[in-house]
């Protein structure tokens, strides 16, 4: 069974109001097991609001519209939607009274614009909203059905939950769709698919869409079933073989963050880290401490950004600082060991780097930065890498490729 939902209303088409409605349904979708295959935002004009129904029907067994209910002369989803089926609309008192008492019931007249709240397509099934004014309504045409919601979040998710859900669940096929997020660390986009393409290519079921962030490359994997164990052994089929392909660049599967899975085994493990953070400013250790008790592995931070901080508090010696630089591979290491050492801790990571868009030099380039990971009785393991983007996508990244160097090393 496929859907579409159609979110109704000019404001969404501008820059100040976001389309959560389409949020909400598309979860209550999923979880009645129907496909939703698109979303259309159209603004508030009869003649685009029919377009849109038609054309969706087309396509859909059932559609979804979300708004354009209201009382004033901009909500038009009733005169479009019957346009759009070739019927007629007409006024049902008993909408209209339930509506006067709401407004008796505040000591208030209703405004004569409201009477359009009462306003129902022939045929229509109403849903009652035990929210607000304005009813949903349930409509067949043929095979079809299309509903029409209220736009008001509180008044759309009750009237789905009271009175669309229980009606959806007699029709949808019984099925579930799941989903399975993988989130990989390490690797470009493009590296990625080289690896994963082949494999998820060759599936139907799930399906994979892959999605890119700074420093992190998550592949969706969506399983339909006729019940939760065939959705789900369809997803562990699939993700098996992309676990092998992609290895330990695969951080979660269970849609836990980076520093979620990093505190995760520094708890179990029993160990400690601390930072010392020059270009991040702080980030890494905000993304640490993100995590409800991080205070078991977390001993603290400095953030050493300028030379002085990094020779008086983590003994970077000046010579180091006039002949390799701030951003380089000893002073990384530097910052690692020493802050390591004065908080007492099992690890020290350091970063220092040129997160630009000032300060790079012809050898030293915006996105240069230099890592380093620091554990008693051995080396200092540093990285160098270069990576892409302005000040923002580069302290991201740094601190993603920090957690990760640690995750590597207690996991
Ligand atoms: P309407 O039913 O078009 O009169 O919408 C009433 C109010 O609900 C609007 O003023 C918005 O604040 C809100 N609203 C309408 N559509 C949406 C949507 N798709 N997502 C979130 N809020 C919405
Ligand atoms: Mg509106």
């Amino acid at each position: 069974m496929t859907a579409e939902i159609i979110a109704v209303g000019s404001e969404l088409l501008g820059a100040q109001r976001l389309d959560t409605n389409s949020l909400f349904l598309a979860e209550q979708l999923q979880g009645l097991g129907i496909g939703l295959q698109r979303k259309t935002v159209v603004g508030d004009s009869e003649q685009g609001i029919a377009a849109a129904i038609g054309e969706a029907l087309e396509r859909a067994d059932l559609v979804i519209v979300s708004g354009g209910l209201g009382p004033t002369a901009d909500d038009l989803t009733r005169e479009g939607a019957a346009r759009a089926l070739g019927r007629s609309l007409s006024r049902e008192d008993r909408i209209l009274e339930t509506i006067e008492r709401r407004f008796r019931d505040r000591g208030l007249r209703m405004p004569e614009i409201n009477v359009r709240q009462a306003m129902i397509l022939e045929g229509a099934e109403l849903l009652a909203n035990s929210q607000g004014s304005a009813p949903g309504q349930w409509l067949r045409a043929g095979e079809r059905v299309l509903i029409l919601l209220p736009g008001v979040p509180v008044e759309l998710q009750a009237i789905f939950a009271e009175e669309c859900r229980p009606r959806l669940e007699k029709i949808a096929p019984r099925g579930v769709i799941l989903t399975r997020v993988l989130k990989i660390a390490g690797l470009f986009e493009s590296q990625v698919d080289e690896r994963a393409a082949p494999i998820y290519q060759k599936f139907h079921n799930p399906t994979t869409t892959i999605l890119a962030s700074p420093g992190e490359i998550q592949l969706h994997l969506t399983a339909a079933g006729a019940g939760e164990a065939e959705a789900r052994e369809a997803l562990n089929e699939l993700a098996r073989r992309l676990e092998l392909a992609l290895g330990d660049h695969i951080f979660s599967d269970d849609g836990r963050t980076m520093e979620e899975v990093v505190g995760a085994y520094l708890t179990v493990r029993a160990k400690t880290v601390a930072v010392a953070e020059s270009c991040t400013g702080g980030l890494l250790a905000e993304r640490l401490t993100r995590v409800p008790g991080s205070s078991r592995y977390f001993l603290g931070g400095i953030v050493a950004y300028s030379n002085e901080v990094k020779t008086r508090w983590l003994d970077v010696p000046a010579p180091v600082l006039e002949t390799a630089g701030a951003v380089s591979a000893e002073a990384a290491r530097i910052l690692a060991e020493s802050v390591r050492r004065h908080f007492g801790a099992d690890f020290g990571l350091g970063i220092t780097g040129i997160a630009g868009p000032s300060g790079a030099t012809p050898e030293k380039p915006v996105g240069l930065v230099f890592l380093a990971l620091a554990e008693e009785g051995r080396a200092a393991e540093v990285v160098e890498k270069r990576y892409p983007g302005g000040r923002e996508r580069v302290r991201l990244q740094a601190s993603q490729t920090a957690l990760d160097m640690l995750r590597r090393r207690v996991k």
